[in-house]
């Protein structure tokens, strides 16, 4: 992983072969991306602090895990420090490296992981869980201030798939192992966890639990909340075991206290995940609708209806807008066929082209049940006035997915600052969602007096409802600090989804990046339940201190330089937490071919 961008050093985005791109940013953003005018710091010039880690703690880290497990490192140790929100790879580019770990050590099983915390409670250090670093939401980054040692546990090492129970169609799996390397080892059986993040590559089985991630295909598989049964979690007070059974009736769900804890209840070494049997077919369909209230529409029937799709996402019109703006150079035959859908649409459908929005919908499993639901599901789009264009556009998609993160890095070294907000609503609520957080990012655009752009897609549904996923892209004038125009954007964004009775992140989890819209997310008594669980299982704040609630008081007097936590989160720390009484509960939202265009890239 690169210490400072996405991904892979070998792997970039580039606009050569999209033609449609250089002149869409121009018109949009009015910015020039035909060359980079900035680039990350050398590493040799960043300023890494030296490790702080004394002899004592580190012959107790060498015991647990032997001295080639453990690194002090200073490029180990920066990728260590964060993950790879906006924030954080604005921050490393400019060689502002934080509070980075004083070591990494990477455990070769249960009883090492069992062996590294009880050294580090022994000396009252600080440890940080690290799966595959992708996080968005700050959930991996020490305060600032905290003088304590800081040790990142790296659980790459544990990436095995330990057994099948192929009766329950249950894998026992290692929380270390990475997306391809965990669905290499289940393909190899004729199993797979259905689980693609379009952070695959780079993310982890215990990353996914502890954020409460959601993959592309979550419609048929579920999200990783509903695909974990049992668990191993090494905590101060011992190994915490979640057995594997279906559903239970033992009180608040301990499993649920462990999805989306980010590290702060204790290290999960395995988890008990479904798997299913590979799909003998799987196939993503491109369509195309009217607008982006006939997408809403098709998309909210085809939840109710008894189709089952695998995914189903559908943009805006502005995001696809940039999605053909992406799209690869076209030879003749693809421009001829696109002018002859383009005509058909406008003159034979009704459409207007600038409102027109394109969309995916995803089916799995037997070749008699995905023609079945082909049919189903065209017979549903085609009452909301959309068309299918075929398998081409979404084969593109689906083999483009995990290459278009790489985006954010071009544009960061052309000035642009992009980055994203995602939530979830029912559907009752899902256009005031839309519309209020587009209208809240556009106004933010306004205030500041600089270009913008926002658009966004649906993806993810669910009986209820659906994640609505926003992309921004901002270009900071010159006398502006960068981050702090973000900031108002993404704030402005995330304000609105809270009012429009939203929720604050749909799957990327809390961190320090949204910690300041917990109290307004789930209710001041909803918090003093969560600090209670968690101070009540690490007392002493070792465990990723900071992530979800923000700082205790405690926390900030032990950290003598006081709080740094960038960005909103501060703010948590400074506010006292409501009294129930004062707080009302939130108020549920209101009622309420192209030849291949290229999916919008999701940073
Ligand atoms: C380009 C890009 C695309 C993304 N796409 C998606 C997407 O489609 N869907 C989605 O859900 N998310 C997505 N994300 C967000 C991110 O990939 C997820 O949050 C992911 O689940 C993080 O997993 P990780 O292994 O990288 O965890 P990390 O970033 O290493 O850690 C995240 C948190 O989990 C904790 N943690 C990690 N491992 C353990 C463990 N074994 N025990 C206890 N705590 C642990 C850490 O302490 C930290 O608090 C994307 C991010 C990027 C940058």
């Amino acid at each position: 992983m690169k210490w400072s961008g996405w991904g892979d050093e070998a792997t970039a985005f580039s606009d050569a072969d999209k033609p449609g791109l250089r002149p869409f940013i121009h018109q949009h953003l009015q910015a020039d991306i035909a060359r980079a005018t900035g680039a990350p710091v050398a590493f040799a010039d960043v300023p890494v602090p030296p490790s702080r880690l004394n002899p004592g703690l580190s012959e107790h880290l060498v015991a647990a895990v032997g001295e080639a497990h453990l690194s002090t490192e200073a490029m180990d140790r920066v990728v260590h420090a964060r993950g790879k929100s906006l924030r954080d790879l604005v921050r490393h580019r400019a060689g502002d490296v934080g509070r980075v770990p004083d070591c990494v050590v990477r455990p070769g099983g249960e009883d090492e992981v069992t062996a590294v915390l009880a050294a580090a409670l022994a000396a009252d250090a600080v440890v940080i869980p690290f799966g595959g670093g992708s996080n968005i939401s700050g959930s991996l980054e020490a305060p600032a201030g905290e003088t304590r040692t800081v040790i990142s546990v790296d659980m790459g090492r544990m990436g095995r798939v330990l057994s099948i129970d192929a009766e329950a169609r249950l894998a026992h799996v290692e929380a270390g192992a990475l997306g391809p390397d965990l669905e290499r080892q289940l393909n190899a059986q004729g199993w797979t966890l259905g689980h693609f993040p379009d952070s695959f590559a780079h993310s982890t089985l215990g990353g996914w639990i502890a954020t409460r991630s959601s993959g592309m295909q979550s419609d048929k598989y579920g999200d990783i909340a509903d695909l974990t049964r049992g668990l191993r979690v090494v905590t101060p007070t011992g190994t915490l075991v979640v057995r594997p059974v279906p559903s239970t009736s033992t009180g608040p769900s301990v499993r649920e206290m462990i999805l989306g804890s980010e590290g702060r209840l204790g290290i999960i070494t395995s988890a008990t995940v479904h798997v299913h049997r590979l799909p003998a077919e799987r196939r993503i369909l491109g369509y195309l609708f009217p607008t982006w209230e006939a997408s809403l529409a098709a998309m909210q029937e085809l939840a109710a209806s008894e189709a089952r799709a695998s995914v189903t996402r559908v943009s805006d019109p502005e995001e696809t807008q940039f999605s053909f703006a992406t799209k690869k150079a076209s030879n003749l035959v693809d421009k001829l066929q696109s002018r002859a859908l383009m005509t058909f649409l406008q003159r034979r459908k009704g459409y207007d082209l600038q409102k027109m929005c394109l969309g995916f919908i995803g089916f799995e499993g037997s070749a008699e049940h995905v023609k079945a639901q082909r049919k189903a599901v065209g017979r549903i789009v085609t009452r909301h006035n959309g068309v299918c264009i075929g398998s081409g556009p979404g084969e593109l998609y689906d083999q483009k997915k995990f290459d278009t993160p790489y985006i954010r890095d071009f544009l960061l070294d052309r000035g642009i600052l992009a980055d994203v907000s995602e939530t979830a609503a029912p559907w009752s609520g899902l256009r005031s969602v839309h519309a209020d957080a587009a209208a809240a990012a556009r106004g933010a655009f306004a205030r500041l007096g600089l270009r913008g752009y926002v658009m966004c897609h649906l993806s993810h549904s669910y009986h209820s409802g659906a994640c609505l996923y926003f992309t921004f892209a901002l270009v900071p004038t010159a006398a502006q600090v960068p981050i702090d125009a973000y900031d108002e954007v993404k704030s402005a964004i995330q304000q609105a989804f809270v009012d429009a009775g939203a929720t604050l992140s749909h799957h990327h989890a809390v961190g320090t990046e949204h910690a300041r819209w917990l109290e307004q997310d789930i209710s001041a008594p909803g918090v003093t339940m969560l600090r209670a669980l968690l101070d009540g299982v690490d007392p002493g704040a070792n465990l990723n201190p900071g992530k979800i609630t923000g700082l205790a008081a405690a926390d900030v007097e032990r950290n003598h330089d006081g709080v740094h936590l960038e960005g909103p989160s501060r703010r948590v720390v400074a506010e006292p937490v409501t009294r129930p009484e004062t707080t009302a509960p939130a108020e549920p939202a209101a009622a309420a071919a192209t030849p291949q265009p290229q999916p919008a890239p999701r940073p």
